[in-house]
């Protein structure tokens, strides 16, 4: 096979991964062992977990891997052969992101971290598929004015737009009304507001129907991720915030739906697996034949769909708040949002405090237009902060 020799065939495309041993990371290798005519992976970027970056190293051979730490990328390297350069930190990572040969960026680092690396990459006109939602969180404008700028495809990963993608192929953004962006509804869908704030992190943990990263899952639970879909989706598809209305789905079978002018609703529809918008990302327009169980309607019996409960999920409604207007307050939401989860995360502030932090945050923070990305950075450094101190107090 020409893989082994290290040359490609037309149809594969160099894949560079960030994120390689999270949850979009292991999935997305898994769809490249399948393929691997389709995909050769030319560069990894990785965290903390390098035990697992040193099997997927020497399994998919890429030219580059980077890991946050200078000691971990010593450990890899005795480990793996020349032909793998290992690098670290900050740096490492943005050489794996502008590797010349890369046909597509798959962007699944979790959290601000993202964002630079990405938006480099997307100035060195390198198509993204995009799983870290993060990234237009903060700096939507700037990132998809880039992107226009230098005819990057941004592919989302994402579940609920990946089906939104799906529903307007082959339509005019003026023929779209309304998007209708599902949720589970997380694992306290039923709780009652007075038994809230007794959520410890390891009941926040468990999601009903989606297997992910903590920090998502937590922002599952406080319809946060859904806040930042929304967001994400404003950017993604040019639809207003006020346009796009978040319905609770707990049983996760339709991904999203769209509802165009002449009144019909096109809906998605596919059992909670992450692997098919991931494969669709990196096969857009076409399918791969991933060969998963099929869906089974009449297993699933019943489809609802119900409204959020604003009240008790105060974050959904702080994101659309924050995301409205398309400025830096979107990335102040990110960041007292990032800060937050984790001091809840370390049983420093309780589940409702989530949301106060964020709200505190946000109350201080005077929202401007941004024209950089070190200006987001710098508003992203202000927030966690000024959340840290607004948590402390709360002691
Ligand atoms: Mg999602």
């Amino acid at each position: 096979m020409d893989l082994v020799r290290g040359r490609r065939t037309e149809l594969q495309k160099n894949l560079v991964l960030l994120g390689a041993t999270g949850s979009i990371g292991t999935s997305t290798l898994d769809i490249v062992a399948r393929f691997p005519d389709r995909f050769h992976v030319v560069g990894m970027g990785a965290g903390r977990n390098v035990r697992m970056a040193l099997e997927q190293a020497l399994r998919f051979r890429p030219r580059l891997v980077s890991v946050m730490r200078r000691e971990d990328a010593e450990w890899l390297r005795s480990r793996v052969p020349d032909s793998i350069r290992v690098l670290h930190g900050d740096a490492g990572l943005m050489e794996v992101a502008l590797i010349e040969e890369a046909d597509l960026l798959i962007s699944a680092l979790v959290g601000a971290v993202g964002l630079k690396p990405t938006f480099e990459a997307i100035r060195a006109g390198r198509h993204i598929a995009l799983a870290n939602k993060e990234t237009l969180v903060m700096a939507g404008a700037l990132v998809m004015n880039e992107a226009h700028k230098r005819q990057v495809s941004i592919f989302p990963v994402d579940s609920e737009h990946s089906a939104i993608l799906q529903c307007i192929m082959g339509h005019q953004q003026n023929e779209i009304r309304r998007i209708l962006l599902t949720a589970s509804g997380g694992p306290f869908l039923h709780t009652s507001k007075s038994r809230m704030k007794d959520i410890r992190p390891e009941d926040a943990l468990v999601h009903p129907t989606w297997k992910m990263g903590s920090k998502i899952t937590v922002d599952s639970s406080t319809l946060m991720n859904k806040g930042l879909e929304a967001i994400e989706a404003k950017w993604l598809f040019g639809i207003p915030i006020d346009a796009i209305d978040v319905h609770i789905h707990p049983q996760s079978i339709v991904h999203s739906l769209v509802e165009f002018c002449d009144g019909s609703v096109v809906a998605h529809l596919g059992l909670p697996d992450m692997r098919i918008p991931i494969a669709f990302a990196l096969s857009y327009p076409e399918r791969l034949n991933l060969k998963l169980p099929a869906l089974d309607l009449f297993e699933v019996g019943r489809l609802s769909f119900e409204k959020p409960d604003f009240e008790r999920f105060p974050c959904l409604g702080l994101a659309l708040e924050a995301g409205r207007n398309g400025d830096s307050m979107a990335a102040v939401l990110n960041a007292a949002n990032e800060t937050a989860v984790s001091l809840f995360l370390a049983s420093r502030i309780r589940f409702t405090d989530i949301a106060r932090v964020i709200a505190d945050t946000m109350a201080q923070h005077d929202p401007r237009p941004m024209h950089e990305i070190s200006e987001v950075l710098e508003v992203d450094r202000w927030a966690r902060e000024a959340a840290f101190q607004t948590a402390k107090k709360k002691d």
